[in-house]
């Protein structure tokens, strides 16, 4: 018996997303309409943070 595959964030609803950075299967709260979860969109903004900081 397959058990259904759960968001690798919330660990509660059944993923059916596949983020296209790390790999991790998230449902489809935890990711954004590019395909990239909630998890690596905030460490891009974090990036895009420092960048203006310089
Ligand atoms: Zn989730
Ligand atoms: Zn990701």
């Amino acid at each position: 018996m397959q058990k259904p595959t759960i968001c690798m964030i919330c660990g509660a609803k059944p993923a059916n997303r596949t983020c296209a950075i790390c790999g991790r299967v998230v449902c489809e709260d935890h990711i954004d309409s590019t395909g990239v979860c909630t998890a690596c969109r905030r460490r891009k903004s974090e990036e895009f943070r420092k960048d203006m900081l310089k």
